[in-house]
């Protein structure tokens, strides 16, 4: 179908990306209907099995902005500068994440983000949603969109329902793409420090905090209420697992060992332990994302992964944006909804393959080696070579998190050609690698094996 004609596109699942991809799709002109599985969350509290809250960044902050919804998403935010790590010793010691004072990243609840985001969709008389309408799947061959109690007609049609997206069940089913889901042996559950007196933040508020603990940890991210969402990271089986923790005095024990400055701080710890659910992650590989012309999987529909780089979300708000942008580019006749589905995916692949990469990467980082000599050492020294190199190296957490203009694909080759200059730089202790990295010897390592940035 081409863009000029029918105008009408369908989106399935008004989560994060859904109600995003509305609004930008809205602006241009087109008319969006949502068909959406749970109730309005303007009018009813959250479900609960999700993250509560999130790490916002800069690459989701820029789409938030094209779409012009920054000023509503603003009042949500609070910056966390770093993260604030509680060894077991009970030392407590702040990382930054940049050196740069914009170099923050945002925590935003879930749902507060999600109800702000269908409100503007809504703003739009061209979008309409319809809540607890949950779709069973897409039937190409015969032009329809399944929802539970009745079908429409499929094209285009833009499926934003998620990491266990039924839409891509349905392709696969038929045979129209392929589906690898690669799950981690390890599982999350969520608990809640409560606010202090006169609603005052228990632990310093403008920080992500982490107790990792090698094989497993514990983090906390804080929410406007006063209040933090604290989420365990643990095995599903083994020594340290979920599966040892068999009652909730068993998980008080643990972390009474473990956490033992978090503890006093989490009241409610075993009751929680005992309702809360117990959340796998994964990552999610499909091939490809577009079908028959009609479909396109876009966010964790396409390319769920595992959440230690905090950029589900900010990835799955860039593909909005890319495919805003492919439709900037294709003209309004003789191209069609094939066409650009086909170009958003060969545009956005190989960043989705990256990212998926370094979140993986980055769970061993965050639960391991944030305490080890090495990793502080080759930090301050690409801190040191960002400051001296500003134009062409730049750490490759800050370029994930901070530099939306540097595609995640790029973040991870240069970030793997920076890993061997710091090596190579790495003089085993802090003052000679400081020197070294001042060297004429970092110079040429920089110059020779990185390219300047653009606008770097
Ligand atoms: P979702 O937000 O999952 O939205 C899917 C929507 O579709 C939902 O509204 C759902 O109800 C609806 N739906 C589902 N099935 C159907 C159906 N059959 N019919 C109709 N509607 C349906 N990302 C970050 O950037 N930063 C973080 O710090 C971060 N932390 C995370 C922590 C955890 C523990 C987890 C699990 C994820 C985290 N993420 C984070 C990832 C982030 O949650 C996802 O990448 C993001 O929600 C993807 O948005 P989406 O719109 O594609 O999917």
């Amino acid at each position: 179908m081409s863009l000029a004609q029918g105008g009408g596109v369908n989106i399935v699942g008004a989560g994060l990306a859904g109600a995003l991809l509305a609004v930008l799709l809205a602006r241009r002109g087109l008319r969006v209907t949502l068909y959406e599985r749970r109730p309005d969350p303007r009018q009813t509290s959250p479900e609960r099995g999700r993250s509560i809250n999130l790490a916002l960044a800069a690459r989701g902050i820029r789409a938030l902005e094209r779409a012009g919804v920054m000023p509503q998403v603003e009042p949500l935010l609070i910056p966390m500068r770093g993260r604030m790590v509680h060894e077991l010793s009970g030392k407590v010691a702040l990382q930054p994440y940049g050196q740069r004072v914009h170099e923050v990243i945002y925590s935003v609840g879930r749902a507060d983000l999600n109800r702000v985001l269908i409100g503007e969709a809504l703003r739009h008389a061209s979008v309409s949603v319809q809540f607890n309408q949950s779709c069973t799947g897409v039937d190409p061959a015969r032009n329809l969109l399944q929802l539970r109690s009745q079908a429409v007609p499929l094209a285009p049609t833009i499926a934003t329902d998620g990491a266990g997206s039924a839409v891509r069940g349905s392709l696969a089913a038929a045979g129209l793409l392929e589906v690898r889901e690669e799950w981690l042996d390890h599982d999350y559950k969520e608990f809640t420090i409560p606010a202090g007196a006169g609603g005052a933040h228990a632990l310093e508020r403008e920080a992500l905090h982490i107790w990792p603990r090698g094989g497993f940890m514990l983090i906390a991210l804080p929410n406007t209420d006063g209040s933090f969402t604290a989420t365990l990271f643990l095995a599903r089986s083994g020594t340290h697992s979920f599966a040892a923790l068999t009652t909730p005095a068993a998980a008080e024990q643990f972390f009474a060992r473990e956490f033992p400055d978090a503890l006093p701080l989490m009241p409610r710890l075993r009751e929680e332990f005992a309702r809360h659910p117990q959340g796998q992650l994964g990552t999610v590989h499909a091939a490809p994302w577009h079908a028959a012309g009609q479909v396109l999987l876009l966010g964790d529909a396409a390319h769920a992964i595992v959440p230690f780089h905090g950029q589900g979300m900010n990835a799955a708000f860039e593909d909005c944006v890319a495919l805003n942008e492919v439709l900037d580019e294709a003209s309004d006749d003789g191209h069609d909804w094939d066409e650009v589905f086909a170009a958003f995916e060969a545009r956005r692949r190989p960043n989705a393959a990256a990212i998926a990469r370094m979140a993986v990467e980055n769970y061993t980082e965050m639960r391991d080696t944030v305490l080890d000599a090495t990793y502080l050492r080759r930090k301050t020294i690409a801190m040191q070579l960002e400051r001296r190199f500003p134009e062409r190296f730049i750490p490759r957490y800050s370029m994930v998190m901070f530099h939306p203009e540097i595609p995640y694909a790029e973040a991870l080759r240069r970030g793997a050609v920076q890993a061997q200059i710091l090596a190579e730089l790495d003089a085993g202790d802090e003052a000679a690698s400081a020197a070294r990295a001042a060297s004429a010897q970092a110079e040429r390592l920089v110059s020779e094996r990185l390219t300047p940035l653009a606008g770097g």
